[in-house]
């Protein structure tokens, strides 16, 4: 398979090959028939699927097929969750448009909106946008959405987790009924799938992982460890392993900082990535990660959502989620683009019961191991902790540093139909989450 036979145009084809890319990767291969062929899309993938370039590439196509008007009415909006999925799908967007005349922007909260309205204002083809700054800017009267033609959803299941829904809707209200709709999701809840019923028309369902299993390039691994030694033993990987770059998740902001500061005090270059951080100190956390000046980033789940770092090594689950599915994300950031990834999770006795879920979510059980010197507590509850509560009183000390480990449905038929939708439902008795990260 090429991208060629896709059918896309030649300019797209060529900021594809300066991509260096060869084939299509197998959500891309689901995804762009039918999209091309004007029809609603529900995709099930991850990021590091290549669903980006899955949903942009014939988005791209679809719209310079249509002769640009004096005057750009906004005709393509990308919703994500978070400012720096907005960042990358919007680097995407840029790279694969490179030959065609079109013009696009990126709007988030957290920067100052000047420069974004004066670039919205010189007209723009594409947006992509967070939804809570584009929905100020609407109500200032700086964007209009009644022109929109294609709109995605990507990560719709952030969106959810992160309380989006009344603003997925209120922006849904916004645009003209007329339009083709692509939701991406990495998993499917009874909430995705109602979201899903809400927005999409008649969709062509494409999947390019099975739904809600972890991607058979990861080795996984659970470390049993006595929660006051998880510092020592996450140390004690890093430096034994010479590893050069791995993500940590911690369950909460505190947790990152916490941990950011143990692993600088023991001579590890690293930085925090979360919700309280200033947009300015999250790119600059990242980009010192991407270049290899710091060695461990320490995240949340909302922050590190749909980071694109290439062939990342090595992913450790500090603390596992309490939300099964995060772990599919999170597991999700390394084995990218075919490359192998470990996946190390540390889980302490509070914590037996979310492994137990997870393992039932992903179907398989993972191999546990014991570091000699930061074994379990054997005393310690396997009560749960509760959400928020991360935190439990240190009553042990690490005891140093011990040696060995003991241890697709895509049709894609019919012609072009673009523009088909006629009416949709609206919904409005959903209820939102509350908290944004
Ligand atoms: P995404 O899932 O969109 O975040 O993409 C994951 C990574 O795969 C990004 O670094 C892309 O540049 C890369 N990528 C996307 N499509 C392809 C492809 N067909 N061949 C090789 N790499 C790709």
């Amino acid at each position: 398979m090429s991208f060629k036979l896709l059918g896309l145009s030649e300019p797209i084809l060529k900021a594809i090959s300066k991509k260096g890319y060869d084939t299509p990767s197998p959500i891309q291969a689901k995804a762009i028939p039918p999209i091309l062929d004007g029809y609603d899309v529900l995709a099930s993938a991850q990021t590091g699927t290549g669903k980006t370039a899955g949903f942009t590439l014939p988005m791209l196509h679809i719209l310079s097929e249509n002769p640009k008007e004096k005057f750009r009415p906004i005709r393509a909006l990308v919703l994500t969750p978070t400012r720096e999925l907005a960042a990358q799908v919007y680097a995407n967007v840029k790279e694969y448009s490179e030959f065609l005349n079109l013009r696009s922007t990126v709007i988030f909260g957290g920067v100052n909106q000047k420069p974004q309205v004066s670039n919205i204002r010189n007209g723009v083809d594409i947006l992509v946008a967070t939804p809570g700054r584009l929905l100020d800017l609407v109500n200032q009267g700086h964007i209009s959405l009644k022109r929109i033609e294609i709109f995605v959803l990507d990560e719709a299941d952030r969106m959810l987790d992160m309380g989006f829904l009344r603003d997925i809707e209120r922006v849904m209200k916004l645009m003209p009924d007329r339009r083709q709709n692509l939701m991406f999701s990495a998993t499917f809840s009874k909430d995705i799938k109602k979201l899903a019923f809400t927005i999409l028309n008649n969709p062509v369902q494409v999947e390019a992982t099975p739904e809600n299993t972890a991607v058979e390039a990861i080795s996984q691994k659970v470390y049993r460890v006595a929660k006051a030694h998880k510092t020592g033993l996450i140390i004690k990987l890093i430096s034994d392993g010479d590893w050069k770059q791995v993500l940590v998740f911690t369950r909460t902001k505190h947790g990152a900082n916490n941990l950011t500061k143990k692993l600088i005090g023991a001579g590890i270059t690293a930085a925090a990535i979360h919700g309280n951080k200033s947009q300015g100190a999250r790119t600059k956390a990242l980009k010192g990660f991407k270049d290899g000046q710091v060695r461990v980033m320490v995240a949340t789940d909302i922050a590190a959502r749909g980071l694109d770092i290439p062939l990342l090594p090595h992913v450790v689950n500090f603390e596992i989620p309490n939300i099964s599915e995060d772990y599919v994300h999170r597991i999700g950031r390394t084995g990218r683009a075919g490359a192998k990834g470990e996946a190390i999770s540390l889980v302490s006795a509070d914590e037996t019961t979310f492994l137990r879920d997870i393992q039932k979510l992903i179907g398989e059980k993972l191999p546990v191991e014991i570091m000699e010197g930061f074994e379990p507590d054997p005393n310690a509850s396997t009560t749960p902790i509760k959400p928020g509560q991360n935190r439990q009183p240190r009553n042990s000390k690490p005891k140093g540093s011990g040696d060995k480990s003991k241890s697709n449905s895509s049709s894609g038929s019919g012609g072009r139909n673009r523009n088909k939708n006629k009416s949709r439902s609206s919904n409005n008795d959903r209820r939102s989450n509350s908290s944004r990260s």
